[in-house]
């Protein structure tokens, strides 16, 4: 019987993730069909009743069901349960598992931007939602000693501290209101600044002015494309990296959650690339002349290297 694993959001059909998993699947003889289900909330406890047949392996949960879908899971990962958000389901039995594996991508995609260098200890991070809940946990996890989340609603990123309260009682966590005064401000006193914002997701909109954007800045952008901060971050003379890391290994992570074998990634980071390469804004479909802009080091805004 072929398995089923399903990604549940809404809307899901522009989800890279599809190809990268599927691509996976057949790489490692798994009888295995992966599936977009557009769900709107209120279907979403129907959806999760039905991945609990046994023709299903698991789920991916993607926006705006990563926080919705906590209470509708029987046990949660230390991952999971850390950052209130669910991107991965497991089986086991009947009882469905939640995991986060955005949080194990974003540590790689950190590695990566940071390079050879000192890992950093102080943060910048715009947004609160689940990816931004992500990113503050690996921050955490990291060691960083400060963290500044600025988010349009500010009470938004108060309530992302306020979840981190105990996890993050041995260092500095701070919400600010998003006003690019303050944002400038904290930049200067920050080596790494991370957009976990949807700005740049459908338009050419930055999240900040791009005067504010010093050389010697490490700037990652959660969207998987070559947004304008990411452009703008460039020209500055600051190291870039887009969110294409996170979202392979983040899959590479649900892979083998739900199949228990390792992830082929350079199969999966094809699949991506060949799946961006047909989008309108694809890093990999423009000019491959674009690459030589790229500054120096291992934080450029490349294709997953896996
Ligand atoms: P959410 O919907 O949970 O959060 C969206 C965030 O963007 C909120 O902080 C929201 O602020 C902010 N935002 C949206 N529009 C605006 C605007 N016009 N002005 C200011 N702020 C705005 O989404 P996620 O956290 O799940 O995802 C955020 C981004 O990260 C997406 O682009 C997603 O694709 C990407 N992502 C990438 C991953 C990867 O693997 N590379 C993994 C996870 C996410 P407010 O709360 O004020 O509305």
């Amino acid at each position: 019987m072929t398995k089923r694993v399903v990604l549940i959001g809404h809307p899901v059909a522009h989800s890279l993730s599809g190809a990268m998993q599927q691509a996976a699947f057949d790489a490692r003889g798994i009888d295995a069909a992966y599936e977009l289900w557009d769900r709107a909330p209120i279907d979403l406890p129907d959806a999760i009743t039905e991945i609990r047949g046994d023709d299903f392996l698991g789920a991916n949960v993607t926006i705006p069901h990563k926080e919705r879908v906590v209470p509708l899971i029987d046990r949660l990962t230390e991952e999971a349960h850390a950052t209130g958000a669910v991107n991965t389901i497991t089986r086991e039995g009947r009882r469905l598992v939640g995991h986060n594996t955005d949080v194990p991508g974003f540590s790689a995609a950190l590695d990566k931007l940071v390079g050879r260098a000192k890992m950093p200890r102080q943060a910048v991070v715009l947004g609160a939602g689940g990816g931004a809940r992500a990113v503050v946990y690996g921050l955490i996890r990291e060691g960083f000693t400060r963290i500044v989340v600025f988010n349009r609603h500010l009470h938004r990123a108060e309530g992302l501290v306020k979840h981190f309260g105990r996890s993050a009682s041995h260092m500095e966590l701070r919400a600010m209101p998003w006003h690019p005064s303050i944002i400038e401000s904290e930049l200067t006193k920050s080596k790494i600044l991370v957009n976990a914002t949807s700005i740049g997701l459908t338009d050419d909109e930055s999240p900040i002015p791009a005067e504010v954007l010093a050389s010697e800045l490490l700037v990652l952008d959660l969207i998987y494309n070559r947004t304008r901060l990411l452009r703008d971050a460039q020209s500055a003379g600051a190291t870039a990296q887009d969110g294409e890391t996170m979202l392979l290994h983040q899959g590479a992570a649900a892979f083998t959650l739900w199949t228990g074998q390792p992830a082929p990634l350079d199969i999966m980071g094809e699949a991506l690339a060949a799946a961006r390469a047909g989008g309108l804004r694809s890093a990999e479909g423009e000019p491959a002349g674009d690459e030589s802009t790229e500054p120096a080091g291992d934080g450029g805004i490349t294709a997953a290297s896996g």
